[in-house]
């Protein structure tokens, strides 16, 4: 893809949305590292669901040492693997309190030596929580940034060094949530919503069907797998 035409997708996607958002609700830079760690392979809306619950219990790392992994279990039930989830929460909370001063820490490696965070929650925490121009590339984010041309790559990661080449600076911060939101909610993963889409003239992806369906539009099977 042209670096114009780069410049054009993200120019349409800010002004259809000037302040993306995440859809997780949270209202700490904890909380937010809580709820993007049990989002992983599953909904926003069940981990929400969940941390509605919880968070007014529990919603800091001593408190949730407090309540144990046994403790948080029945809060976590809804979304999905959450015997690991909960074991995996006490330990990044106890890591947390003793190596980090109770603060969620500001550098790669520390979030990603934590229980349960990957490289792509701890884009997302970069991101979001210290104002760094990362990336996360979940599956949706793949999808567009194959579809589209913008970013093409065999896995997360090679689509994640083309989108940090490839993303013009004022469009970088929030890049991550504009993809993610475009995948979920119009370049879906079976019937993309080619008609209405405001990036049509710009896709790469053939039209006007969608029927064909390009190579690399998800992750090779062991990219996908492992931690968020
Ligand atoms: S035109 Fe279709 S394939 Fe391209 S970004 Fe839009 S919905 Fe996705």
């Amino acid at each position: 893809m042209h670096a114009a035409t780069r410049h054009a997708l993200f120019r349409r996607l800010r002004e259809a949305n000037p302040e993306p958002r995440s859809e997780l609700e949270y209202t700490t830079p904890f909380e937010l590292l809580v709820a993007v760690m049990l989002s992983a392979h599953t909904t926003d809306k069940s981990v929400n669901a969940a941390t509605g619950k919880l968070f007014p219990i529990a919603n800091t790392p001593r408190a949730l040492v407090d309540l144990g992994v046994e403790g948080v279990k029945p809060y976590l039930r809804s979304v999905g693997l959450y015997n690991t989830k909960s074991r995996n929460l006490i330990g990044l909370s106890r890591q947390i309190l003793e190596h980090h001063g109770g603060q969620v820490p500001h550098d790669r490696a520390a979030l990603e030596a934590l229980p349960g965070v990957g490289r792509k929650t701890a884009n997302i925490i970069l991101n979001i929580v210290f104002g760094q121009a990362e990336i996360a590339v979940d599956t949706h984010i793949f999808r567009v940034a194959n579809r589209t041309g913008l970013a093409p790559g065999r896995t997360p990661l090679e689509v994640e060094r083309a989108l940090t080449r490839n993303t013009p600076e004022p469009f970088r911060r929030d890049a991550h949530h504009w993809l993610l939101l475009h995948g979920r909610y119009v370049c879906t993963a079976r019937a993309p919503h080619c008609a209405s889409c405001i990036l049509r003239d710009l896709c790469e992806y053939p039209q006007p069907s969608g029927a064909t369906k390009p190579a690399g539009t998800r992750p090779r099977r062991s990219a996908r797998r492992g931690g968020g």
